[in-house]
């Protein structure tokens, strides 16, 4: 959950949840440290980095990041994993209709099981892979907006879309009350 350091200083647990070799770690690589390693074929070095943003009312966001090590591929693990996230950021792969499956998948668990004002995220990575696209752009838009989460495609490989998701989390953060 947002918990409230003061009004202009927010900080956050964030998972990320979605199909081994989704892009998860990359996009926190990306975001945190403005890498790209093509070649790493495991999640590498820390599973927890944080990174904070400053959003146009100069409030500021620290995003605690969770990204696994793999435990992805033990559903019965997760909820362990995502227990007092205030944002779930749910990836897909835009070049695999399976893991657009399991976004689904995702989505219904953490309505049943996650905390009742998470922020949800769905998220289509590796969108330079256009000419391999197989879930359309429409499909994301709709899944996303039946259960009321933000939606964005994005690319880790050429940092489209990468900042644009973290900030627009932010603005979506509950504000503690004045
Ligand atoms: P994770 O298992 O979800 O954490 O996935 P990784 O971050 O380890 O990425 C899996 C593979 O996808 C790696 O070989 C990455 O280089 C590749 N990858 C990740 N993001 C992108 C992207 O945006 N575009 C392309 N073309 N490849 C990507
Ligand atoms: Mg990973």
């Amino acid at each position: 959950n947002a918990v409230p350091a003061d009004a202009k200083n927010l900080r956050v647990k964030l998972v990320l949840l979605g199909d081994s070799g989704v892009g998860k770690s990359c996009i926190v690589l990306r975001f945190v440290r403005g890498q790209f390693d093509a070649t790493s074929k495991v999640t590498v070095g820390a599973s927890f980095l944080s990174q904070t943003i400053a959003l146009q009312d100069s409030t500021t966001v620290k995003f605690e990041i969770w990204d696994t090590a793999g435990q992805e591929r033990y559903s019965a693990l997760a909820p362990l994993y995502y227990r007092g996230a205030g944002v779930a950021v749910i990836v897909y792969d835009i070049t695999s209709p399976e893991s657009f499956k399991k976004a689904q998948y995702w989505v219904k668990e953490l309505q049943k099981h996650g905390s009742p004002d998470i922020v949800m995220a769905l998220v289509g990575n590796k969108a330079d892979l256009h000419e391999k696209r197989e879930v359309q752009t429409e499909d994301g838009m709709e899944l996303a907006e039946k259960n009321g989460m933000f939606f964005i495609e994005t690319s880790a490989k050429t940092a489209d879309n990468i900042n644009q998701l973290f900030e627009e989390i932010g603005k979506r953060l509950p504000r503690p009350a004045p």
